[in-house]
């Protein structure tokens, strides 16, 4: 296929400082939960944002000197030559397709408690870290500030000895020294480099000067800075100090990759913002510098890519988010692939992995993450073994992916869905309030599964176990394999977490679960929400039905609301809007017993009780595997055989109700390992430290 003119704007080389970008799609730095612990699967993950078309691939955050650290986070460490031939693997791999290598160099100031270095952190004034920990920071007198110049100086000839062709000064995400320099609320210092915007943007200045001196004849310098910090006018706003800044330093950096800070919202999820959000606040400094200009904003779409760079909004498509979606996207806009581009569905999941240090995963691309580990690709996957037919019964997250990465290997597959529609959870989820992009989770997987002729999608088609075996001897259909991803469906007696048994009195009260909410149930009067599940769908559901006028009160005995959503970095917004939409909300707070018009609450510190009214109670709990259809296979062995079924296995919810990336994983998985060689006996791939 041939690419669509109108996107030929966005092939077109980009000159950075003494390098060129061979086009305008450039993957800014982004966490990994990987960094300096997994090397080779740090390496390989880039790689592949390297051949897809990317054409700048940048490291995550790089720490330069042990005066910041945050371990145990997983980030990039360049704090002597030791260092050097990890971060090399990445370069190299990144050369070999023919794009950039940018490094962000990260000093994290106040923000980084050095709980392993045991050096206490430094910052522009004495003051407490930004943590929760109990550390100071101490104020850097001149030396500090000399030595600090000398540690960037030598991160950044390092880097350039590792291969990078773009080096980062990095003031943004409110989380880096610069940027603490930067601020007038955390900067109280009476020198030079304190006081006046002048004054404070001195050693930001500095940076970029001396760092284009170290290795600006070979390497571009880009600057990352977040021009509006949403603090008032004691932050940095686009409006006053945002902008001046970018005045005073127009032309020193090569680039200017701009964003806005704190990182929840910048990396905002869908749920609250759309793409291209970013613009009303960046949109200003193209006006101010001759400098490339890259800006994010969850940009999936090429149309919206193209009107950025004709409306001068940015030189170049920044990505983070699209391109671990889809590591391929440059590369299917280049070739019309249009339809082919899985688009980022704003989840955060993958930000979850960098939160809680392990590999990074995304919820449309099960590829990523695993490019090193299991030597899987995002467009390349191994030839069928057999002729053998292929059963999916379940045409949700788990089925549509286990389907569409079969007819991809070649296999004949049949996927049967009991309803009218594919999708599963997917389908009533998005509905949600937030939620509609996650369709899309359903949408890029049948667009892709109507171009492969080996798939037959059989809807409206509920299967049972007899038909399971009766039907796979029949010629139409003639499968050797089974793969059930059924689902699972949402408890109604209150087992949880918390309650190993029944709530007592659910019979006093009507009980609705998530599953009856999103079929439009009829909830009456005052609603208690019990989330004993700490994910997202207590708080939406709260929020759905505050909506249409419920007085609701959402209650859950986590110290926070949807507490597992501090790792997408949704839970403060989450929790404003709650309170902006007035729903009561009650923490560290158990349901214990339900009576007619009342539930009872412990608190689960002091275990002291309170009665609240409650005509409608909506328990988001636990879910019930969906695996009768697995189990009664399991005990058929014989019946099974005769029927010339070779395997039977279970996938995504039925097998264990997680979240719908680890659906879509098992599917990919479970495609993946039909017919490969068994793995039993295969240890668990990982990077060993050498002794
Ligand atoms: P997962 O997240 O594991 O993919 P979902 O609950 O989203 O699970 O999807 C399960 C899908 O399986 C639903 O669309 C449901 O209608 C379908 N399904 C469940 N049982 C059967 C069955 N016996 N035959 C065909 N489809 C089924
Ligand atoms: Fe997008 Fe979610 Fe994948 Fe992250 S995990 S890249 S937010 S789809």
């Amino acid at each position: 296929m041939k690419r669509d003119p109108r996107f030929d704007i966005l092939f077109e080389p980009v000159k950075i400082g003494p390098v060129t970008a061979r086009n305008r799609f450039y993957q800014v730095p982004h966490c990994n939960g990987m960094g300096y612990v997994q090397p080779n699967s740090l390496a390989a993950m880039r790689e592949v944002k390297a051949e897809g078309g990317w054409s700048v691939v940048c490291t995550e955050e790089v720490w330069i000197h042990p005066t910041a650290e945050i371990v145990p986070h997983a980030e990039g460490i360049l704090w002597d030559d030791g260092d050097i031939p990890a971060l090399e693997k990445m370069t190299e791999a990144v050369h070999k397709h023919g794009s950039l290598a940018g490094i962000e160099l990260q000093h994290g100031g106040y923000c980084s408690s050095n709980n392993y270095s045991r050096i206490p952190p430094i910052a522009p004034s004495a003051l407490s870290v930004s943590s929760y920990d109990p550390v100071q920071a101490r104020a850097m007198d001149k030396t500090d500030i000399i030595n600090f110049r000398k540690w960037h100086r030598k991160a950044a000839l390092r880097a350039k000895q590792a291969g990078f062709d773009l080096i980062y000064v990095y003031a943004a995400h409110s989380g880096t020294l610069l940027t603490h320099f930067l601020s007038r609320r955390i900067n109280k210092r009476t020198d030079e480099y304190g006081g006046s915007l002048e004054n404070r943007v001195r050693l930001f200045r500095e940076l970029i000067e001396e760092t284009k001196d170290a290795v600006g004849d070979s390497c571009a310098v880009a600057v990352r800075f977040a021009v509006e910090e949403f603090l008032g006018p004691m932050g940095i706003t686009s409006e006053n100090e945002g902008r001046e800044i970018v005045e005073m330093l127009a032309e020193l950096p090569d680039l200017w990759d701009v964003n806005i800070s704190k990182w929840s919202i910048d990396s905002a999820s869908s749920r609250f913002e759309a793409e291209g959000y970013q613009e009303s606040y960046i949109s200003f400094v193209k006006s101010l510098t001759s400098k490339p200009v890259v800006g994010v904003g969850r940009f999936t779409s090429p149309d919206t890519m193209v009107s950025q760079i004709k409306r001068g909004v940015m030189d170049m498509i920044g990505a983070a988010r699209p391109s671990i979606a889809d590591p391929f996207l440059p590369k299917k806009i280049e070739e019309g692939r249009m339809d082919e581009i899985r688009e980022c569905i704003g989840c955060n999941i993958c930000v979850m992995s960098d939160q809680i240090s392990v590999p990074i995963r995304c919820t449309q691309n099960p590829t990523m993450g695993e490019e090193w580990r299991r030597g899987w690709h995002p467009e390349r996957i191994e030839p069928r073994k057999s002729d053998d037919g292929v059963l999916v019964v379940g045409g949700g997250p788990a089925g549509l992916e286990c389907a569409l990465a079969l007819g991809q290997r070649g296999y004949r597959v049949m996927l049967a869905e009991a309803t009218s529609e594919l999708g599963g959870r997917v389908n009533s989820e998005s509905h949600l309030p937030g939620l509609a992009e996650w369709a899309r989770v359903r949408d890029y997987r049948v667009q892709m599964l109507e171009g492969l002729s080996e798939v037959t999608v059989y809807c409206e088609n509920p299967i049972s176990s007899e038909e399971i075996i009766e039907f796979s001897a029949k010629d139409q259909f003639n499968y050797s394999h089974v793969l059930l991803a059924t689902g699972a469906t949402w408890r109604n007696d209150g087992i949880g977490k918390n309650h190993r048994e029944p709530i007592p009195g659910l019979e006093n009260i009507p009980v609705f679960t998530p599953d009856d909410i999103m079929d439009g149930a009829s909830v009456q009067g005052r609603v208690v929400v019990y989330d004993d599940d700490h994910y997202y769908l207590g708080g939406v559901i709260a929020e759905k039905l505050r909506s249409v006028g419920h007085e609701v009160l959402l209650v859950t005995p986590a110290p926070q609301i949807s507490i597992w959503t501090q790792y997408t970095l949704e839970q403060e917004q989450i929790q404003k809007k709650l309170m902006e939409l007035r729903v009561e909300l009650s923490t560290q707070t158990e349901l214990v017993t339900v009576n007619d018009g009342m539930v009872e609450l412990s608190c689960v510190v002091t275990e002291s009780r309170t009665e609240t009214a409650c005509d409608s109670l909506v328990l988001v709990t636990e879910r019930f595997p969906n695996d009768e259809l697995f189990c009664f296979l399991q005990e058929q062995p014989e019946k099974i055989s005769k029927a010339g079924i070779k395997t039977i296995r279970c996938i995504g919810d039925c097998h264990a109700p997680a979240t719908i990336a680890a659906a879509v994983y098992s599917g990919h998985l479970a495609a993946r390992e039909l017919e490969a060689e068994p793995q039993e006996e295969v240890p668990f791939l990982r990077e060993r430290v050498k002794i």
